[in-house]
């Protein structure tokens, strides 16, 4: 049975999910008008991983992201570089893909739509709202009049709307009909893109971007909604508004969020020190950073620094070594019967425990301290092997988990022999990519000495017509 601790409930509850043995999952995206930093990353990475287990658990799960890809960020954004909302969007996307393609996250049978694709769906949503005395226009753009929904205002963030009315800010302009009212469509201004609607050119506010994305993919009524923390208000608590009262359903049934990411003691955004994922990648590869998020559980904020990656780093050393010495064994020699049936139960007990931990909303720091548990038990029941029979399908038994828990769970690429041999082969195709240079350089020195040294190491190379081709 899987647990949640549900932001709206306020506690753990057991997962129902609206269809047996399958999950509608909307998390919220980038706004991409710069690449994502590390405080974009713990999402992406954690609800890779939530996907990823459902399906361990099996669960079928329609995973919707998004991209938000006007606001007034990307818009700021433009007009600083003096050139479109949509080619701002268009680079960070790309990049977006770039930077986290080394992260391992499953794109297979993902949805990841873009606001500015889906402006009739909001407009949809919008004119019903008005229709149903929820929202209004004024001077071409469109509120949504919280008042009206008293009921439920507030039940995600728990707030009650008259502390929230207290600590608005009054509005002068006198536009809104209650300082709490939120935009849902807001009227063009010069150098701003604009999409027409009834009630003029305008564009979306962000709230109903969500609304309108997880509507079209999910349907009214889905399991789970994720983001992180700081999201909960407004953005959440917005989106519930308006698709209850607009699209009846009752919206999301779960809700997910992950806590901040800290930078010497301080929230990030709060320091004003954002980390790019690039930055971090010049340093630590994708799948340390992987690690080093699901180190922690995702509802309590995590401290970022080299130091923590260093130990990320070396907690996946750890266990590569021991997948390493579990392939390194002398199958002739080597095999303790009796310590292998110890090692044996021990592993089914730590798979029940990775998956307890695991049900428990999702406790991958858990989950992971009995993965190295049974490294630890691995590498004494090696140290201590010394009969012979076949309980070699113990220890490959042990390895398979391993790697299956490791790189199809939690999504940690492991660097296994045949990923070495990837990065060999890569290497030599560079050293070769060089040598052309050389060449066409006229270096024949060089070129002549880079086809000696890899002809020592026993890599023959070959100069054809358009292309040189090696052989080991
Ligand atoms: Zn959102």
């Amino acid at each position: 049975m899987i647990k949640i601790y549900n932001t709206l409930t306020g506690h753990l509850d057991e997962f129902k999910p609206i269809k047996e043995k399958e999950v509608s999952m909307y998390v919220c995206g980038p706004t991409v008008y710069n690449f994502i930093h590390i405080g974009n990353t713990r999402p992406a990475v954690f609800f890779d991983t939530v996907r990823r287990y459902f399906e361990y658990r099996g669960y079928k799960v329609n995973y919707v992201q998004n991209f938000t890809d006007v606001d007034d960020k990307m818009i700021n954004k433009a007009n600083e570089e003096n050139i479109t909302v949509k080619e701002v969007a268009d680079r960070y996307i790309k990049a977006y893909f770039e930077d986290t393609s080394k992260l391992n996250l499953k794109e297979e049978g993902m949805t990841r739509p873009k606001a500015t694709d889906n402006i009739d769906g909001m407009i949809e949503i919008i004119s019903s709202l008005i229709e149903k005395g929820y929202a209004y226009e004024s001077n071409g753009d469109v509120y949504f009049e919280v008042e009206k929904y008293k009921d439920g205002y507030g039940e995600l963030s728990k707030q009650k709307i008259e502390d929230l009315k207290s600590g608005a800010r009054i509005d002068i302009s006198e536009i809104k009909k209650s300082a709490i009212d939120f935009a849902l469509w807001k009227a063009s201004k010069p150098n701003e893109p604009s999409w027409d609607s009834p009630w003029g050119k305008g564009r979306p506010g962000w709230h109903i971007e969500c609304s309108a994305m997880s509507k079209k993919y999910l349907g009214d009524s889905f399991d789970i909604h994720g983001g992180g923390q700081d999201l909960i208000f407004p953005h959440h608590e917005n989106e519930i508004a308006q698709s209850k009262c607009g699209c009846g359903g009752t919206y999301a049934r779960y809700w997910m969020h992950n806590g901040y990411i800290n930078i010497n003691g301080e929230k990030m955004s709060k320091s004003g020190s954002f980390v790019l994922l690039r930055q971090i990648l010049e340093k630590f590869e994708g799948r340390v950073i992987r690690l080093f998020i699901l180190g922690a559980h995702y509802r309590k904020p995590m401290e970022f620094s080299d130091f923590e990656l260093n130990q990320a780093k070396s907690s996946l050393e750890r266990i590569e070594n021991t997948l390493k010495r579990i392939k390194e064994l002398n199958r002739e020699s080597f095999v303790g019967e009796n310590n292998l049936v110890e090692l044996l139960k021990f592993k089914e007990e730590m798979e029940k425990n990775f998956i307890e931990a695991m049900d428990e909303d999702f406790n991958t720091a858990q989950a992971l301290g009995y993965v190295f548990e049974l490294i630890k038990a691995t590498n004494k029941a090696i140290d201590e092997g010394n009969t012979s029979t076949d309980g070699f399908k113990v220890i490959d038994e042990v390895y398979n988990y391993l790697v299956m828990i490791m790189e199809e769970v939690l999504g940690v690429k492991l660097k296994l022999e045949a990923e070495v041999n990837n990065i060999s082969a890569e290497l030599i195709e560079f050293i070769l990519e060089l040598r052309r240079n050389a060449r066409a350089e006229k270096n024949w020195e060089l070129s002549d000495k880079i086809r000696d040294r890899l002809l020592e190491m026993g890599i023959q190379i070959k100069d054809g017509k358009d292309k040189t081709t090696w052989t080991m």
